[in-house]
């Protein structure tokens, strides 16, 4: 009974991450970044009502949005700590010398973040999809205080370093590195393939 009682304290406690599709967003994007969030991270995840794109944050010289300006916009707008304003527009920041440097996110920590589908590329629909859960899970690993990981190659929390394909390269889940920094927030590994992981296991085999 008290263990019941402690678990149900535990889940009272987890944090929320609001998902807010920023002008239309297929419904097909918007599933693929909660179930990478919520199989990544203790928490809650809800969805908020669509929002338009605010037009303060529009940058009419390359006719894109400024990535700042839309987390500007998600905190005067009262959204809560770890919301993740999804977007299918192109966003920029001031990054690496560039006053204007197309982005796939942008987070603050302890703040919301966004992520932009629009550099995630046309390379299959299933790679999209890999890319997508990778930059949520990344932005939002970010607003709970993950810096950029240089423990792992294959870590999701790599910088990105200007190119998308580093993605490609890395895991669905956290080293266990930045699992230790996010501590309690951090959902435990499920191995996806179970069958793949045994075969590892087993250095007799060949293939
Ligand atoms: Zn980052
Ligand atoms: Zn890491």
């Amino acid at each position: 009974m008290f263990s019941l009682l402690a678990a149900l304290l535990v889940a009272d406690a987890s944090p929320t991450v609001t998902v807010v599709p920023l002008g239309a967003v297929p419904e097909a994007s918007v599933r693929i970044a909660e179930r990478a969030i919520g199989r990544t991270f203790r928490v809650r995840v809800v969805r908020a009502r669509r929002s338009a794109l605010p037009l303060t944050a529009f940058y009419p010289p390359r006719k894109r949005f400024r990535a700042e300006r839309l987390l500007d916009y998600l905190e005067e707008r009262g959204y809560p700590a770890h919301t993740v304003g999804l977007t299918v527009r192109d966003v920029s920041t001031t990054l690496r010398n560039r006053t204007d440097w197309g982005v796939t996110g942008l987070a603050r920590t302890e703040g919301p973040c966004v992520v932009s589908t629009f550099r995630l590329g046309r390379a299959g629909y299933s790679r999209f999809a890999s890319r997508l859960g990778k930059i949520s899970i990344h932005e939002v690993g970010h607003t709970f205080g993950l810096s950029h990981c240089t423990a792992s190659q294959t870590c999701p929390m790599q910088d990105l370093a200007g190119r998308v394909t580093t993605l490609d390269r890395s895991r669905d889940s956290f080293c266990g590195q930045c699992r230790e920094k996010l501590g309690e927030v951090a959902k435990p590994v499920v191995l996806a393939e179970p069958m793949s992981s045994l075969k590892e296991a087993k250095p007799s085999s060949s293939f």
